[in-house]
């Protein structure tokens, strides 16, 4: 168990940046899960992480130790990939137990330990089987007991349940996060689903061309993201571009016919892009109490059924389209008046 802190570093493959300058910290025992589009370098930092890709610069640190230059397999990081890796021709315990054997270990050790790995994963009773006589989710299980079997300091998975379908995956998700808790493993968990994040981890690591775009707890990240593409990276339904426009009052953008600030070092003719959330928005007053909030009027143009509630698409006098999620049934044509808490809309 360890913290992990990596400075500054960086990768190129040839005029790609896979990773641009990246620093962060995972404290001890802590899940940060890594999370951004296809391409945005998570691979590559998992990889530099446990010495399968060599960095241009940087460092990377396991508590005090460093172990940038260190070969892969004396820096006790433990990997989990996206396919499992699993050697075919050996038995589920002859997998489990390969890493022991490498770290020349007794063969009453080695017993003891393969039987705690299949214990914590409960898998136990499947020890002769071999890979492909197990089940996808099963498969999954025995290589992070491969990974665990060896205590290592370190826990990478690499997109560990993207092979499994979406019953399974959301189980194992939380079996992930409950062994990754009891055995309090510093994990670097990457994923490319933004509610898998969330769900799973203590941090959210936000990745876009190899560079951070922002790194904070679940819910931080999720309810005051930095710029635009962390909005919508995390599923914000409206990203609206407005023209900035000025009157002898100053600048000021229009939406819904209510009068938003401008951010500071904008000038008359710039766009904004202004964000909100379509379950953000009420249309009940009362609800939003003292707090101040926008007022936005607009026309139902569109709407569409999702169960428990519908969501409206809502035109508004200055040309947008406002995504509006309600569960009140109302009318397409019928005029809307809708309100935001005004900590709740983003202009950047
Ligand atoms: P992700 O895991 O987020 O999909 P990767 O870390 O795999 O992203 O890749 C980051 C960037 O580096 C991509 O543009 C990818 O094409 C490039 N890249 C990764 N590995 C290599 C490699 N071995 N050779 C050349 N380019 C690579």
């Amino acid at each position: 168990m360890a913290n992990l802190t990596i400075r500054n570093l960086s990768k190129s493959y040839g005029a790609v940046r896979a990773l641009d300058n990246v620093s962060l910290t995972v404290k001890e025992g802590k899940l940060a899960a890594v999370l951004g589009p296809s391409g945005s370098g998570k691979s590559t930092l998992v990889r530099a992480i446990a010495g399968f890709v060599r960095c241009d610069s940087g460092e990377i640190l396991l508590d005090n130790r460093n172990i940038t230059h260190e070969k892969p397999e004396l820096r006790n990081t433990a990997m989990v990939f996206q396919n499992y890796a699993l050697w075919p021709h050996m038995t589920i315990y002859q997998n489990i137990a390969y890493g022991l054997k490498l770290r020349k270990k007794s063969p009453e050790e080695i017993r003891e330990k393969v039987q705690w790995a299949l214990e914590l994963v409960d898998l136990q009773g499947l020890e002769d089987r071999y890979p492909k006589q197990t089940s996808g989710g099963q498969q999954q299980r025995v290589a992070l007991a491969r990974a665990l079997v060896v205590d290592p300091e370190i826990l990478l998975l690499d997109e560990p349940l993207s092979n499994l379908d979406a019953k399974i995956r959301y189980r194992l998700r939380f079996e992930i996060k409950k062994l990754q808790k009891r055995l309090n493993i510093t994990t670097i968990y990457i994923t490319h689903d933004q509610e898998e994040a969330l769900s799973i981890a203590d941090q959210v690591i936000l990745l876009n061309n190899g560079q951070i775009q922002q790194e904070d707890d679940p819910e931080s990240i999720y309810s005051s993201p930095n710029n635009p593409f962390v909005a919508e990276f995390l599923g914000a339904s409206n990203v609206i571009t407005a023209d900035i426009l000025e009157d002898d009052q100053g600048l000021y953008v229009l939406l819904g016919g209510a009068r938003l600030p401008v951010p500071r070092g904008k000038k008359p003719h710039d766009k904004v892009s202004i964000i909100m959330r379509a379950d953000e928005v009420s249309q009940d007053r009362e609800a939003l109490g003292d707090s101040s909030f926008y007022t936005l009027k607009g026309r139902i143009s569109e709407q569409m059924y999702l169960g428990a509630k519908r969501r409206y698409e809502v035109a508004t006098g200055e040309g947008h389209t406002l995504l509006v999620d309600l569960e009140k049934r109302l009318p397409t044509d019928a005029d809307i008046e809708l309100y935001i808490h005004r900590d709740k809309l983003y202009i950047y």
